[in-house]
């Protein structure tokens, strides 16, 4: 508790300011860090988070207002979730507001009634309810005779599953409860949310020598009760997740509670259903495919440590866990952590940020670090744990590279989306009655053009990214700096004319795998066949189940899923993550296709993977199919320095979105003129350029890229923009730390 005089307060607006308020006397002595409150902003009230106390001098600077309420007693955030989200807000240049409402369910931010946990009452049989009580009940009052029979024969029951019985249960309970026969509860509603049905787990009983290694580095950092990073590579099907239960089991065993993340926890039903299975309610799953009232009840359980190990996706990592002893990052490579829209933020980054605020060990997980990851690891920012072989000694994945351009004859088809080889062994795989996955990264599906004679893309002079086609005005164009050329006639690279656009889709992978193998039971997984909630979760576990024998996907089905009759992955064009407008686009390929690869062979058969591609001698490509980690690694480092990108250099998107096009992009080009004065050639302005996605709900959008040394630099660049530059009214400009996605 704080007896300062003067708080400062993260209000929920997108102003970009913490704002310093007055205790009102009745609060004197009654408010600390994550205080929820309710505080006088402008003509209206709004609620905030208390962040702690100010100094006078902070108050004096300007009138200071007092704080109208709290809502809630006790505080909501721990002091290192409290310091963290500052941080975050501070780093990723947010409001505080913003940023720490992202750490509470979306209701706190409303004024209203308090938003607390739903409850349920919990019914069971008194110790004086025997039979000769029910005896006398049966004569006297039937109904509450009734209610007695029930809760002996069952136990115990929710009121609920009681009103079936009478009417009046309430009054007759009542009754039994004053004579002691029965007694009630609440608690709070916890219902497991979203059950899978799928086969029990197989319970491990020893682990491997390497799994064992890396347990024993984890436990023994968790016992310093000190902020400790890992990087955790492991080959896919190493057993990274059994790794991961134990640390968290004996930090539970510790009495400190634990966070692991994602990418996309509706994505992994099996994983949610193995952390069930391991530590039954004690587990908290957040995610957004959860309905509002379900995740608030899990948000709740956390926060009062009815749970302590809180799953889900990015935004898990603000879960209300106190005195957290381990956050795991599984798959740490994966895009899906950053957020980039509205609230930029990465969620992989603040878990380590999170972790040194908690005095807590973070690993990072995965079979294909990234970049990023890999570096600190290599120059002792974090402790490098490596699996390098399968659990069982089971081999990894064959991995043969098929060169569509032999194959690609019909000028008309375009491409075809299962080759003769692929096709070859997709008849074997379904023969033998196994499973295969085939995988089209569909995402710049047709907008990218590339040369079918060599395979290349075509890319940005400057910027060595692909360029992006923009079928209104049939010109492509570089997301980063804006350079435009037509379809050019001729291949820059081998002078052949066959340049043309990519186009294949999922759905025509499905109907031509349908027309070829007329038996074969096919499930779709993409963002057409998904939007109902759940639909992802069912389709999963059905091919878990074994109930398809062929899956057919974007993204989606490269995740984590471990299926043991898996015996082939297709991988129809790799080329198309290739010409993805983003200087990330060879690390993307290489992780893909190591992770989809990683899909197959992971029971007792061998595995095999067929990789279609244009560019067979991409260096993407080969690397991923001899599973050279290390090689890609260091080749992929010494191309971002050539080039100047992370993480040799630090970015930062800054974009400018209004309803009228002239004006975003004339002030879009007054902050890159501002920032190219100010920076005096110690950082590069890239752009201004239209957004990728020129127009979204209403605005328009116009971006630049900036490239610097630090990301200090790049901050102080920022506090420029917002002290000189004045955006015409309606103009929203959001700074984007760490960029992934340039949409
Ligand atoms: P990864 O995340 O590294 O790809 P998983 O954690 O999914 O690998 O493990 C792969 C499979 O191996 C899972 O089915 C898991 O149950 C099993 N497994 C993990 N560790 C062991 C072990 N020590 N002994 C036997 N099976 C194991
Ligand atoms: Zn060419
Ligand atoms: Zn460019």
């Amino acid at each position: 508790m704080t007896d300062a005089a003067y708080v400062r307060v993260a209000v929920a607006t997108p102003v970009r300011k913490v704002f310093t308020y007055q205790v009102p006397p009745a609060l004197a002595g009654q408010l600390s860090a994550g205080h929820l409150v309710e505080v006088p902003f402008g003509r209206t009230r709004l609620r905030g988070l208390v962040l702690g106390s100010a100094s006078a001098a902070e108050a004096q600077a300007y009138t200071v207002k007092e704080l109208s309420r709290l809502v809630e007693p006790e505080p909501l955030l721990s002091l290192a979730l409290v310091r963290t989200l500052s941080w975050a807000a501070d780093y990723y240049l947010t409001a505080p507001g913003e940023m720490a409402f992202a750490a509470l369910p979306p209701s706190f931010r409303k004024s209203g009634k308090p938003s607390q946990a739903r409850q349920k009452t919990i019914v069971r049989p008194g110790p004086e309810l025997d039979p000769d009580v029910l005896e006398k009940l049966r004569r006297r009052a039937p109904l509450q005779a009734k209610i007695a029979e029930d809760l002996l024969a069952h136990g115990e029951r929710e009121l609920s599953q009681l009103r079936d019985l009478g009417a009046s249960v309430n009054s007759a309970l009542r009754a039994l409860a004053k004579k002691g026969w029965v007694l009630t509860e609440k608690q709070s509603h916890y219902r497991a949310p979203q059950e899978v049905n799928l086969p029990a787990p197989a319970k491990i009983t020893k682990l491997t020598d390497e799994q064992d290694a890396a347990l024993q580095s984890l436990l023994a950092a968790t016992e310093a009760s000190q902020y400790a990073p890992f990087l955790l590579h492991g080959v896919t099907g190493s057993g990274k997740t059994e790794v991961y239960l134990r640390a968290i089991a004996h930090c539970l065993a510790q009495g400190r509670g634990a966070i692991l993340l994602v990418p996309e926890i509706s994505l992994t039903p099996q994983l949610s259903f193995r952390l069930r299975a391991r530590f039954g309610s004690q587990v908290a799953v957040l995610h957004s495919g959860l309905g509002e009232g379900v995740r608030k009840d899990e948000w709740w359980r956390l926060q009062k440590g009815q749970a302590r190990v809180a799953v889900g996706a990015r935004s898990a990592v603000f879960a209300p866990v106190a005195d957290v002893g381990i956050v795991v990052v599984d798959e740490e490579h994966d895009s899906s952590y950053k957020q980039s829209e509205r609230l930029p933020y990465n969620g992989r980054d603040l878990a380590m940020v999170r972790a040194r605020e908690e005095g807590a060990v973070v690993v990072l997980g995965t079979a294909t670090p990234s970049v990023e990851s890999y570096l600190h690891a290599q120059d002792g920012r974090s402790t490098l744990l490596q699996l390098q072989s399968r659990v069982d000694n089971r081999s990894l994945p064959e991995i043969e590279v098929d060169d569509l351009k032999r194959d690609m004859i019909d000028p008309i088809e375009r491409i075809h989306t299962v080759g003769p080889r692929l096709a070859q062994a997709l008849a074997e795989t379904l023969d033998r009655g196994q499973q295969a996955i085939l995988f089209l990264n569909r995402r710049g599906y047709s907008s990218s053009a590339l040369c079918s004679a060599c395979g290349q893309s075509v890319r940005c002079i400057n910027c060595s990214v692909a360029l992006v086609y923009h079928r209104a005005e049939r010109f492509l164009r570089c997301h980063y700096c804006g350079y435009s050329i037509a379809i050019p006639d001729r291949c820059a690279h081998c002078d052949s004319g066959k340049i043309q656009l990519l186009g294949l889709g999922t759905e025509k992978c499905e109907a031509e795998v349908r027309r070829r193998f007329p038996g074969a039971r096919i499930i779709r997984l993409d963002s057409d066949t998904t939007a109902r909630r759940g639909a992802v979760h069912e389709k999963i576990s059905q091919f878990a189940r074994g109930e398809a024998d062929v899956l057919i996907g974007t993204q989606m089905v490269t995740k984590g899923h471990d299926v043991a009759g898996v015996t082939l992955v297709g991988v129809l064009l790799a080329d198309l993550s290739l010409s993805l407008p983003d200087f990330r686009a060879e690390e993307r390929t290489f992780q893909l296709l190591v992770q989809v690869a990683g899909r197959a062979g992971r029971g007792e058969q061998p595995g095999r993977v067929i990789v279609q591609t244009f560019m067979p001698h991409h260096e993407s490509i080969r690397l991923a199919a001899k599973h050279s980690y290390e090689e890609f690694f260091q080749r992929e480092l010494r191309r971002r320095q050539g080039l100047g990108y992370p993480p040799h250099r630090r970015l930062m998107m800054i974009r400018v979105s209004h309803i009228q096009e002239q004006t975003a992009e004339q002030f879009c080009g007054q902050v890159a003129r501002l920032i190219r004065q100010e920076a005096k050639g110690n950082c590069q302005v890239l752009g201004p350029v239209t957004s990728p996605l020129a127009k979204l709900r209403g605005r328009h959008r116009f971006q630049m890229l900036l490239k610097a040394a630090s990301v200090r630099f790049l901050h102080q660049m920022a506090s420029v923009v917002q002290a000189q530059c004045k955006p015409p009214a309606g103009t929203k400009i959001l700074f984007d730390v760490d960029p992934l996605d340039m949409l």
